[in-house]
């Protein structure tokens, strides 16, 4: 049984450290301000950590009559690759792969090692197949049978090849069920962790009442924005709203009625933008104030989406409880200017403009 308990925690071990040189990687990536895709990262990542572990553990076997010992190892690697990193391996990656897998392990003569090579594949696509087509109620049921009849041939050919007895090809069969069964629900438990931060993360970083992303997502997108403009000479430019008289809305028609006012104001501004470009990003920096963020826009081609969300802000309507609620905005918009020296700088410029179109009268759009 020794050897079993070792394997479960040099599985474990393989795993977790694999998430946390992910997770370092990722968060390395985020504090350089470096975009990328996580998908992409998460599938060269895993790939490549896979390979070293694959590789460095056979080269001290390589040659010898037990070269199959750390074969429930690799299975399981293969597995986490497929099936809970969701990799997609094409066979133009994956047959060189296994070809360089088996000169270098010396199997390359054997017709039993084709076998097992083509069935390694073979479960390497179906358990992808199965994460990526996973609809049904019983996820595990058919996860744990594709690895109870994979791991059976697997084990069946190098069984032949090491002319192994039964009762070894039963117990390192045994074994690998057994570690298929202690990965899920490992990965289960992490992947439940994870999604919870992910959850409060969410929620952190958006306004519960408007969905719309918050003061707190603006401010981390605002520093990114402007160190990136300076930086690559890119344009940036913001706009500014603010919905005007909004405390009589409350005051006549109550304070749900000017949530629902606040809601509806957010659809008609993000329907513009879908319309657009949604690189376009919209925010809910105080109560009845939004800013909107246009990555690469200069002045006038801001000035022309700004124009469309301001008619239809200005000619919409709100019903409530039989009413009809008339709603205006007022508007500020700027650019980034080389005489920016930080955010605040440019913020301040974009708010006055808003101030201006109050002071001169409300309904209006101020641009400079
Ligand atoms: P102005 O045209 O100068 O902008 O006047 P205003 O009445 O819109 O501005 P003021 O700042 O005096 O009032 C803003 C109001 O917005 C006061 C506050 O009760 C209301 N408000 C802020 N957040 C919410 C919210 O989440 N829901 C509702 N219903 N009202 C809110
Ligand atoms: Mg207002
Ligand atoms: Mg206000």
């Amino acid at each position: 049984m020794a050897p079993f308990v070792t394997g479960i925690f040099f599985i474990l071990g393989v795993f977790t450290l694999y998430q946390v040189l992910y997770d370092w990687v990722k968060s390395l990536l985020n504090v350089k301000g470096i975009k990328f895709s996580e998908n992409l990262l998460n599938a060269w990542f895993g790939v490549l950590y896979m390979l070293i572990f694959i590789f460095s553990m056979q080269s001290s076997l390589v040659g010898q009559n037990i070269s199959w010992e750390f074969m429930n190892f690799q299975i399981i690697a293969l597995i986490y690759c497929a099936y809970f990193l969701n990799i997609r391996l094409p066979y133009y990656f994956f047959i060189p792969i296994v070809l360089v897998y088996m000169f270098f392990n010396n199997s390359i003569g054997y017709w039993q090692s084709w076998c097992h090579a083509i069935t390694l594949m073979s479960t390497y696509w179906s358990f992808n197949y199965l994460r990526r087509h996973e609809n049904h109620d019983h996820p595990f049921h058919i996860y744990i049978v594709l690895g109870i009849v994979f791991g059976a041939l697997m084990w069946f050919f190098v069984k032949l090849k090491f002319s192994l007895s039964w009762m070894i090809f039963l117990q390192e069969w045994g074994y690998l069920v057994l570690f298929e069964m202690l990965l899920y629900s490992y990965v289960v438990m992490i992947l439940r962790d994870s999604n919870l931060k992910m959850h409060l993360l969410d929620f952190a970083n958006h306004d519960a009442l408007t969905k719309t992303e918050n003061y707190a997502a603006y401010t981390s997108e605002i520093k990114y924005l402007f160190t990136d403009s300076s930086h690559n000479k890119l344009n940036l430019s913001m706009l500014m709203f603010d919905i005007d008289h909004f405390k009589q809305v409350n005051d006549t028609y109550g304070h749900l009625a000017g949530d629902k006012v606040l809601q509806h104001v957010v659809d008609v501004v993000q329907t513009v933008i879908d319309e657009n470009d949604s690189k376009i990003k919209l925010y809910r920096t105080g109560g009845e104030e939004f800013n909107v963020l246009f990555p690469g826009y200069d002045l006038n081609s801001t000035e022309q989406i700004v124009r469309e969300m301001f008619g239809a802000l200005n000619h919409t309507t709100v019903e409530y409880n039989g009413q009809t609620i008339l709603i205006s905005v007022s508007m500020g918009i700027s650019q980034i200017s080389k005489k920016d020296q930080e955010p605040a700088d440019f913020y301040k410029r974009v708010d006055n403009n808003l101030y201006r179109s109050k002071k001169n009268g409300r309904m209006q759009i101020t641009a400079d």
